[in-house]
């Protein structure tokens, strides 16, 4: 960002702070309601058929999962946490002395990478190998830090690329809104610590980024930070893809016979799955179940969809699911409420069930890597949720596990945005051109093996802190200006939808007048959509993204190789 970025962006907020606390305080009152109503101008998810449809070209999947969700197996979870276990036992554990091994060809092997000659696929170990961090030098923004092996990322992806894309397999569970400090709280959160006990798990402030879900899991799914996609709110735009593919496009133009599948329950994820010049093979929207007060229902029925694919006979190489309710219980009681834990406790029990079908399929003779990620934390009490730059909200991890990684190891340079370069570099294709994330197995040399793991995970997360006082005021800025045309876009989908209502009664009159209000509503809401739009655009222009980047485009495939059915 440049200083007069900086500057303007504080002369916005100044307008902000003036005439905005009125927008702010409209902003937090809407997020403040139930989260699935239409114009909430919730920072995080809403519900099937929320705003972001209006905007969207494709229609919501349809889904056919079954909602009959069962207990967590844990025994199966087990074994596998105690294959982990096993691997790490031969781990050479890292100390964060300063590495000082020659360079290739003899690299230090980072401490959670199987010697090479023991895997069937060569894994990539970096190239040269870099100065290791520990833990103890973090700074108090997090964002700033992050010790960077750029050339080493590169030089993997170029020289790894004896995989057979179709014997690779990797899970992406997507957890929205979920503070580690409030997993570490319940210790009957035991797939998660199982999960963490066998993994690397890396806690990353995203603080200089938005905390607002949409530009959060964009970053996630495609390797693009906000500021780079442009994708500023929770309002779905579908060239923001075609510009920065989704890692679902990236794997099918690599390789079109890589099996995709997405499977989530907010639209916005599963129409960034189905955007792109080629999308997900499989596109499975779950809606809201009826009366489901709490999306636990939901979220159920997404663990069962998730289950039941990986159970199938021909298992997806890549798996992407999303888990919403823990956003959701934030949103309405707060990240301090006890609605919020036991939110993260039932998405627990779904993690197990998810992480017993991967462990049958690995008894079975498969290998899988599983990547879990968070796309932004929550402000313990009830109010605007997260959208701002508090180290609650700002907090986020990574838990990666698989024969790549370490078991009960802890590694800060891991970030959200590296989820979609890892991704890549697991089935040996090309790195994104232009993402700022890398691969995290390149980043074996900040991998640490602490004596108690929780307690260090907590130290970790207690040295996260606030970005400096211009990023923050830009960002804030950033955050309520692009707030306003996704409520605009909300209302008119809102008012629409009611206006359909009366307009489908077929009552003489009433139903004519209700079709002509509606035509109105489209029209004049356009326009006020518009106007909102160029302003959160221009304050975001103001606040440092690249609203003019061209990406990383991928050609379109020629139109016979296109699938005539996007949805499962
Ligand atoms: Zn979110």
């Amino acid at each position: 960002m440049t200083v007069k970025q900086v500057c303007l962006g504080i002369a916005v907020a100044g307008v902000v702070a003036g005439t905005g606390s009125a927008i702010a305080t409209a902003v937090a009152y809407a997020d403040a309601g139930p989260s699935d109503s239409q114009g909430g101008a919730s920072a995080g998810p809403s519900s099937s058929g929320s705003p972001s449809t209006a905007r969207s070209h494709k229609p919501a999947p349809k889904t056919g999962v079954a909602n009959t969700p069962r207990r967590a197996g844990g025994a199966p979870a087990t074994r596998r946490t105690v294959a982990r276990a096993a691997q790490s036992a031969v781990a050479v554990p890292q100390t964060g002395t300063p590495e000082t091994a020659p360079p290739a060809p003899s690299p230090a092997v980072p401490a959670s990478v199987k010697p090479a000659s023991a895997l069937p696929n060569p894994l990539p170990v970096p190239a040269q190998p870099v100065a290791p961090v520990s833990t103890l030098t973090i700074t108090s923004t997090g964002y700033s830090y992050r010790a960077r092996s750029a050339s080493a990322a590169a030089a993997v992806f170029a020289t790894h690329n004896t995989v057979d894309p179709t014997n690779v397999h990797v899970l992406v569970i997507g957890v929205d809104g979920t503070n580690m400090r409030r997993i570490l709280a319940d210790p009957t959160n035991v797939n998660f610590f199982n999960l963490m006990g066998a993994s690397t798990t890396g806690i990353a402030s995203i603080a200089g980024h938005t905390t607002i879900s949409n530009p959060s899991w964009t970053a996630i799914l495609t390797g693009a930070w906000d500021n780079q996609s442009g994708v500023i709110n929770n309002v779905f735009t579908a060239g923001t893809y075609d510009k920065w593919p989704t890692v679902f496009t990236q794997l099918e133009a690599y390789n079109r016979d890589i099996n995709t599948m997405a499977i989530a329950d907010w639209s916005v994820i599963t129409d960034i799955a189905g955007a792109g010049v080629i999308p997900a093979d499989t596109v499975t929207f779950v809606p809201k179940v009826p009366g489901d007060s709490n999306w636990s229902l939901t979220d159920a029925a997404v663990t069962s969809a998730t289950v039941a694919a990986l159970q199938g006979t021909a298992a997806p190489n890549f798996l992407f699911s999303y888990l919403v309710q823990v956003d959701e219980a934030g949103h309405e009681y707060g990240g301090a409420s006890s609605q919020y834990a036991e939110a993260i406790h039932r998405t627990d029990d779904n993690l197990g069930q998810i992480m017993a079908a991967v462990a049958a399929r690995e008894a079975a003779g498969e290998n899988w890597t599983v990547i879990v990620v968070t796309d932004h934390g929550h402000q313990p009490q009830v109010g605007f949720g997260h959208g701002f730059q508090s180290p609650d909200e700002t907090s986020t991890w990574v838990i990666a596990n698989g024969d790549a990684f370490g078991a009960g190891q802890l590694n800060m340079a891991y970030s959200i945005v590296d989820v979609t370069p890892t991704v890549m570099d697991l089935f040996g294709g090309p790195a994104p051109q232009g993402s700022t994330g890398v691969s995290l197995t390149t980043l074996g040399e900040s991998q640490v093996t602490p004596v108690n793991p929780q307690q260090a995970i907590k130290d970790a997360i207690a040295t996260q802190g606030w970005p400096d006082i211009a990023t923050n005021v830009a960002l804030s800025a950033r955050t309520i200006f692009a707030t306003l045309p996704y409520w605009v876009n909300g209302t008119i989908y809102t008012l629409t939808s009611e206006l359909q209502k009366i307009a489908s009664q077929d009552t003489f009159l009433i139903s004519q007048l209700a079709q002509v209000a509606q035509a109105a509503v489209q029209v004049i809401g356009g326009v006020v959509y518009a106007a909102t739009d160029v302003l959160a655009q221009l304050v975001a222009l103001l606040t440092g993204v690249d609203i003019f980047s061209k990406g990383y485009p991928i050609d379109p495939p020629p139109a016979a190789a296109r699938p005539s059915v996007l949805v499962a």
